[in-house]
C-alpha cells in the first residue's frame, strides 16, 4: 500500500525543540529525567502500525503506534517494547462470509535491524529469542520474535501459547532492554498481557541484593499500568500448573516468586490481581472509562483509576491540508497543541466553503484507497464526489452495534436513496467470535434482498488502518453507536470530527469526555428509542451539509469541545504530567 498519509512528518530538529515543548506543557526539569539511556519505556502486546510491518487488531494497538510517533515527532525518548509476529491475519469475502488468511511477515522488509538474541527459559527448555530493532528518531520499536511466535491474539486468551507470548514479551523484552544499554526512566504497561514486563524489572531489583520490599517499592513508583477494560471479571485465568511451565522458571529471586505464588487464588490468576500491587500509577482511558473501571486490589478496596483519554498523532491521522489550515490559522501549535486563548475564536472563523473545499479532497483521497479495496461482492466502489457518506468502521463486536442502523431496513433505504447517500460498514470479526460471525453474515443477507441498500451499502473486508484514515477523510458523517457503558474511549471518532466529518453518536467512550450538546447525540431508554434517535442524527446530518449555518455550526462545536482531546501532545503532555 501506498502510505500517502501516514509518516509524513518532520520530527523537532533540535534539543532547543524539545526543551521548548517541555516548557511548552510547563515540565521544564524533563530533561533531566529523560534521556536516550534512560526512556520511556512503553510495553504492549499490540501495536497497530503497517508501514512498519506490525498489523494490530483495534485500538490498543492503533493507540501504541500513535504515542510512539508523538514520541518522535517531539523528540522524547522513547521505546516500544512489542513482539513482531511473523504471521498476520486476514479477512476476504466468499459469498457473503468472512473467511481468513495468513500471511507471513519478515522484519528485514521493513527496516529492523537484528541486535542480538535473548533466551528465556520454561519448565523444560530454553527459548531464543531474536532481539530486534528499528529507530525513528528519538523514538524505537524493540521487537522480540522467533519463527514459532505466532499471530497476534492466536489461541484462546487463558491459554499456554498467550501465556508463553506474554511471558516472552515481557522477560524478553526487559533482556532485550538492557542489552541496549537502556534503563527505564518509567514502564508503561499497555493492558495486563504486558505484566511480566514489571516482574522482570522487580526481580532484577530483588536479586541483586534489594530487599523484596525495597524492590516493590521502587518498581511500584515507576510503573504505570494503562486499563482499557471496564470489568474486571471478564478477564482471563491463568492456572499455577501454567506458571510453573512458563513463569516461575524465568525469576531469579525466591522472595519475587513467593511473592507472585501469593497472588494466586484456589490455584488461579488474573493478572490484574498483580498489576495492580506492582503499579502505584494507573490510568484509564477516559474520564467515564476512569470512573466507572470496576477493579478491586487483593484486599478487595476499589482502585482508582487517573484519566488519560486516548488522543491519536494527529499528523498520521488528519488530511496534511487540514492540519496545514490548522497551523496556519493559529488553531494548533507547531506541538499540535489547540493555541491557548485564540483556538476556539479561529475555529469559529473556519467557512463552509472552506470545510466543503477541504473535504472535497479528503474524498479524492478516499476513492484513491477504494481503488485498491472490493466490497462484499468482490467490486471495486467509488463513491461518487456529490453523494452524501456515512460510515462505520470498528471492529464488529456486539456492544458497538454495526447492525443498529439497519433495524428498519426500510428508514434507512429511504434515507439514503432520497438523499443521494451512500453507507460504507468496515470492521473485522474477530476469529472465533461466531455470534458477531453469523450477525455480520445476516447483516449482509438483509442488505442484499434490498435493491436500494444492495446499490448503496458497502461493506469493505479486511479493516486496517489505510481503511481507517480513508473513511475519516472521505465520509461526511460517522456512526458510532456502542451501548453505553460499554465503550473504553474509541478513537475513530476523534480521527473524523479532527478530518471535519459530523459525528452521530451514543454518549460514551471519550465522547462523553464532553457534554451531549456537542455532537449529533443518539439517545433513548431503549434500544427502539435509540434506533429512532438515530435515523433522525443521520436525518439532520444530511441536512447540515446542505446549509452553510448548520454546517459551520455543528464543525466549530465539535471542534471547539474536542480538538484539544484528539490531540496526541495532549495525551503525551498529560502522560507525562502525571508520571514525572
Ligand atoms: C482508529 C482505529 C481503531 C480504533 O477504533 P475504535 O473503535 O474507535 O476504538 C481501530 N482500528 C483501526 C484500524 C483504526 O484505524
Amino acid at each position: 500500500m501506498e502510505d500517502q498519509n501516514l509518516n509524513q512528518y518532520q520530527p523537532l530538529e533540535s534539543i532547543e525543540d524539545v526543551e521548548e515543548f517541555y516548557s511548552a506543557i510547563r515540565r521544564e526539569n524533563l530533561t533531566h529525567k529523560l534521556s536516550p539511556e534512560r526512556p520511556y519505556c512503553y510495553w504492549t502486546i499490540e501495536t497497530y502500525d503497517k508501514s512498519n510491518g506490525i498489523r494490530g487488531g483495534g485500538g490498543l494497538g492503533v493507540l501504541a503506534a500513535d504515542m510512539r510517533r508523538v514520541a518522535e515527532q517531539l523528540s522524547v525518548p522513547f521505546v516500544l517494547v512489542t513482539p513482531f509476529y511473523p504471521w498476520e491475519s486476514h479477512q476476504k469475502m466468499e459469498n457473503l462470509q468472512q473467511t481468513d488468511y495468513h500471511e507471513e511477515r519478515n522484519y528485514k522488509d521493513y527496516g529492523f535491524n537484528y541486535v542480538d538474541k535473548v533466551s528465556i527459559r520454561t519448565a523444560t527448555a530454553g527459548v531464543e529469542l531474536d532481539v530486534i530493532e528499528k529507530r525513528l528518531g528519538t523514538s524505537r520499536f524493540l521487537c522480540i520474535t522467533e519463527p514459532n511466535f505466532g499471530e497476534l491474539y492466536s489461541g484462546e486468551s487463558g491459554s499456554d501459547h498467550r501465556l508463553y507470548q506474554e511471558v516472552a514479551l515481557g522477560f524478553g523484552g526487559y533482556k532485550a532492554l538492557k542489552r541496549i544499554g537502556c534503563k527505564p526512566a518509567i514502564i508503561q504497561l499497555n493492558e495486563v498481557a504486558t505484566f511480566f514486563a514489571a516482574i522482570a524489572r522487580l526481580d532484577e531489583l530483588a536479586s541483586s541484593g534489594m530487599d523484596l520490599y525495597e524492590a516493590l517499592v521502587y518498581t511500584r513508583k515507576h510503573t504505570l499500568y494503562t486499563n482499557h477494560t471496564l470489568v474486571q471479571a471478564a478477564e482471563a485465568n491463568f492456572r499455577y500448573d501454567q506458571f510453573e511451565q512458563y513463569v516461575f522458571p524465568n525469576i531469579k529471586s525466591s522472595a519475587v516468586r513467593r511473592w507472585l505464588s501469593n497472588q494466586f487464588n484456589n490455584g488461579e490468576i488474573r493478572l490484574s490481581t498483580p498489576t495492580i500491587e506492582i503499579a502505584e500509577l494507573r490510568s484509564g482511558v477516559s474520564k467515564l472509562h476512569a470512573r466507572v473501571a470496576n477493579y478491586h486490589d487483593i484486599n478487595g478496596n476499589k482502585i482508582k483509576f487517573k484519566s488519560v483519554t486516548n488522543g491519536v498523532h494527529l499528523r498520521t491521522w488528519v488530511l496534511p491540508e487540514i492540519m496545514d489550515y490548522y497551523h496556519e490559522h493559529n488553531i494548533l501549535t507547531r506541538f499540535d497543541l489547540p493555541v491557548e486563548r485564540e483556538y476556539e475564536e479561529n475555529i469559529d472563523k473556519i467557512t463552509a466553503e472552506e470545510i466543503r473545499n477541504l473535504k472535497r479532497i479528503c474524498r479524492v483521497k478516499l476513492n484513491e484507497t477504494l481503488k485498491h479495496r472490493t466490497d462484499q461482492y468482490g467490486n471495486v466502489i467509488q463513491i461518487p464526489e456529490d453523494a452524501f457518506l456515512f460510515d462505520f468502521k470498528r471492529r464488529f463486536v456486539d456492544y458497538k452495534r454495526p447492525w443498529l442502523p439497519f433495524t428498519d431496513t426500510d428508514r434507512i433505504a429511504k434515507i439514503l436513496e432520497e438523499n443521494n447517500a451512500h453507507y460504507i460498514l468496515s470492521g473485522r470479526v474477530h476469529s472465533g467470535d461466531d455470534v458477531m460471525f453469523g450477525k455480520l453474515m445476516d447483516l449482509l443477507k438483509k442488505i442484499d434482498e434490498n435493491p436500494i441498500l444492495k446499490e448503496r451499502v458497502h461493506y469493505l473486508p479486511d479493516y486496517d488502518e489505510e481503511l481507517g484514515l480513508a473513511l475519516s477523510l472521505g465520509a461526511n458523517s460517522s456512526i458510532n453507536t456502542p451501548i453505553v457503558g460499554l465503550e473504553a474511549c474509541g478513537t475513530s471518532w476523534e480521527k473524523d470530527i479532527a478530518n471535519l466529518g459530523l459525528l452521530i453518536s451514543t454518549h460514551d467512550g471519550g465522547v462523553a469526555d464532553c457534554s451531549s450538546d456537542n455532537y449529533l447525540h443518539v439517545e433513548g431508554k431503549t434500544e427502539e428509542d435509540e434506533v429512532k434517535s438515530l435515523y433522525e442524527q443521520m436525518e439532520l446530518a444530511i441536512k447540515a451539509w446542505n446549509n452553510d449555518f448548520d454546517l459551520e455550526y455543528w464543525v466549530h462545536t465539535q471542534l471547539k469541545a474536542y480538538l484539544d482531546i484528539c490531540s496526541g501532545t495532549r495525551m503525551m503532555r498529560d502522560y507525562l504530567n502525571y508520571l514525572f
